[in-house]
Parts: structure tokens; C-alpha cells; sequence
């Protein structure tokens, strides 16, 4: 209930932190639980002899975010302290965005799509559903029934620098800048949802559509990230209201691949290291007014521009934290930039 009193507070940037439980194979092999949260608030990585490579040692990690969420944590408590304040930044116009961070296997996907869009088919309640069941029930009030408000849905995958349209065949589609300034994705579907099921469908078409065919040279989810938006229009000329992406990003650990010795494996790995990077600097310049905002510098905080400006902007960053002792690396670089984000 300490997370549900906080969950109304309206800050322009949240960064949060989720450990996942331990999963049966970890518990079969015995891996170690490295990973502790405290209180609400406090997440700490203890392993007195942390070996982050072969001269160094640390001891005890400790960080401090918004919101710690311990593995007991279900993603009703998550979505209450991180999406759900945005919805009302969408009704008012404004711009949100959330992310999930991490490494492959920490989680990113179970909590912005659900179990559903695991093995488990049969609960879809991840952000991305928990979010539209609120905008549904928002849209029904007094106050924003003179808006004539719309509710409509994209979701698109940028994957080594390349937008692909997951609502219609992964086609391959043009990002441009306009005299303006504008970010415009060319020709990205946007298909009109008037329920929570419809919106069920395109998720779980695009899900599908993210992971099939594998042809962009094996693309596979943990080197591309995936942004799924509902967004709002208003009155007869459909003028754009306010827009909520839902982002899965890449793998974390992927950016370190620019070691590798296959050229498409190392070429990924500098685009996925450089988006990461970019991403951090324009959240960082959102809480900063008049700081300088890369978002040309990739792919994803380009077509994401809109999120970073603006008075209306809200930003959530969820980072996803495996706990075993063989994630150490990753998870210590998964809470330092998490860090950095604040
Ligand atoms: P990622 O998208 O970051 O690669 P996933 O979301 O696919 O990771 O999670 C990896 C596995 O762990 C999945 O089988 C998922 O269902 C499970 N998992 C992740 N987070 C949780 C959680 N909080 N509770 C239970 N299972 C989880
Ligand atoms: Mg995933």
C-alpha cells in the first residue's frame, strides 16, 4: 500500500528498478540471489567479492531510485507507480513515455507485454494492456467527452537503425525531419482500437510479426526495440491530442557486442550501444531545461524526439534487474545508468 499512496505524485522524470524472481532453472542450478531490495526504495547488489573484471573488486552496491520493486511485486503494482500517473498526461495532452531497460531475459518484455506474449498465453496483464484498460475507462468521463476524443494504436520495431511497421508486415518504413523540425515515421499504420480486446489483437499481432521470420539478417527481439503507441485524437479533424509509447528496448548487454568478430553482430551492438546512450542524454535534457537534446543521434530518440520536449513531456524508466550472480556485470551496468537517468 506504500506504493499505491505515491502512485499520484506527477514528476517529469520516474525511475524505478524491478527485480524478477529467480526462475526454475536458476533454482535448479543453484544460482546465487545477489540481489536485495530493502525497502521501496533501495535496491543493493551484494557480493563482497564482486569481480568486475580481473583487477578490480567491490564491495556492496547500493542505489536509490523512485520506486524499488522486489520480486514479489506483480506488474498491477508496477503499472500503478510508473505508466498509470502518465495516462493522465496523455488525457491532458501531453507526451509519455515509458521504458523498460535491462538485459535479455530480465524481464522487459513479461512487464510491458505480459505473460501473454511469453509461453503463457493466458493473462495479458503488462503495461501495454493495463494502460489501454485505463484509457478506455478515462475517455468515458464528463470532463474530456467535449474533446471527441479517439483512441488509436502503432507499434513499430527499430531494429540496427531501421523502422519496421509491425501492424503491416514489418514493412520498412522512411523517418524524416520537416522544415519544422518535425520527426515524421512515413506511412507508419495507425489503426483506430474502441476496446481493450482490439488493442489485445494488435499486440499480439505485432508480438507475433516482432519474432517471425527473422529475415532483417536473424533479427531477434533482444537486438531490436519495440514501441507501442496509443495516442489520442481529437474532434472532427482528428488533430493529434496526446501520445503514450510503451518502449521494450534492446538488450542492454547487446551494446557490448561491438567486440565481436562478425561484422553484423559488431555493427548491431555499436547501433544498440549508441541508442542507449542517446536515450540517457534526452531524458537527462527533459529534467534540465535548455540542456542540449542529441536525438539525432540515433534511430530511437530521433523518432522518439516529441517525448523529450515540451513542458507536458513524462518520462518512466523501468529498469529490469535479473537476480543471479551470473547477471552481476550486466545488472551493475543496468543500475549505473539507471542512475544517470535520475
Ligand atoms: P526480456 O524481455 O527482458 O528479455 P522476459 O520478459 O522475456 O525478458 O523475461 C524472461 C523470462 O522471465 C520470461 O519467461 C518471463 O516470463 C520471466 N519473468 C520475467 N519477469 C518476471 C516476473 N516479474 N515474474 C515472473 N516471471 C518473470
Ligand atoms: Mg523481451
Amino acid at each position: 500500500t506504500d506504493f499505491l499512496d505515491r502512485g499520484n505524485a506527477d514528476p517529469q522524470i520516474t525511475v524505478c528498478v524491478r527485480k524478477r524472481p529467480m526462475n526454475k532453472k536458476e533454482v535448479d542450478i543453484k544460482e546465487v540471489d545477489i540481489v536485495s531490495v530493502p525497502d521501496k526504495q533501495r535496491i543493493i547488489l551484494h557480493e563482497p567479492k564482486l569481480k568486475v573484471d580481473l583487477t578490480k573488486y567491490l564491495e556492496n552496491q547500493q542505489f536509490r531510485f523512485d520506486f524499488a520493486f522486489d520480486e514479489n511485486c506483480n506488474n498491477e503494482v508496477v503499472y500503478h507507480c510508473t505508466a498509470r500517473p502518465l495516462v493522465r498526461t496523455l488525457f491532458e495532452g501531453g507526451m509519455a513515455t515509458c521504458f523498460a531497460y535491462g538485459q535479455t531475459g530480465s524481464g522487459k518484455t513479461h512487464t510491458m507485454g505480459g505473460e501473454f506474449l511469453g509461453k503463457n498465453q493466458n493473462c495479458g496483464n503488462g503495461i501495454y494492456v493495463l494502460t489501454a484498460t485505463d484509457v478506455f475507462k478515462k475517455i468515458l468521463q464528463p470532463k474530456y467527452r467535449d474533446l471527441q476524443l479517439k483512441v488509436s494504436a502503432s507499434f513499430f520495431e527499430i531494429y540496427s537503425g531501421k523502422v519496421f511497421d509491425l501492424l503491416n508486415g514489418k514493412a520498412k518504413l522512411r523517418v524524416l525531419e520537416d522544415g519544422k523540425q518535425q520527426v515524421q515515421v512515413v506511412g507508419l499504420s495507425e489503426k483506430t482500437v474502441d476496446s481493450v480486446d482490439q488493442v489485445l489483437d494488435l499486440i499480439r499481432h505485432g508480438s507475433r510479426m516482432r519474432t517471425s521470420g527473422q529475415t532483417a539478417a536473424n533479427a531477434n527481439s533482444s537486438r531490436s526495440h519495440a514501441v507501442f503507441q496509443i495516442i489520442l485524437r481529437a474532434g472532427a479533424g482528428s488533430r493529434l491530442h496526446g501520445k503514450f509509447s510503451l518502449v521494450d528496448l534492446a538488450g542492454n548487454e547487446r551494446g557490448a557486442d561491438t567486440n565481436s568478430s562478425d561484422r553484423q553482430t559488431r555493427m548491431e551492438g555499436s547501433e544498440i550501444n549508441k541508442s542507449l546512450l542517446a536515450l540517457k542524454e534526452c531524458i537527462r535534457a527533459l529534467g534540465r531545461r535548455g540542456s542540449h537534446l542529441p536525438f539525432r543521434a540515433s534511430k530511437l530518440t530521433q523518432v522518439l524526439k516529441d517525448s523529450f520536449v515540451g513542458e507536458k513531456s513524462r518520462t518512466c524508466m523501468i529498469a529490469m534487474i535479473s537476480p543471479g550472480m551470473s547477471s552481476c556485470e550486466h545488472s551493475l551496468n543496468t543500475l549505473r545508468y539507471a542512475d544517470r537517468v535520475k
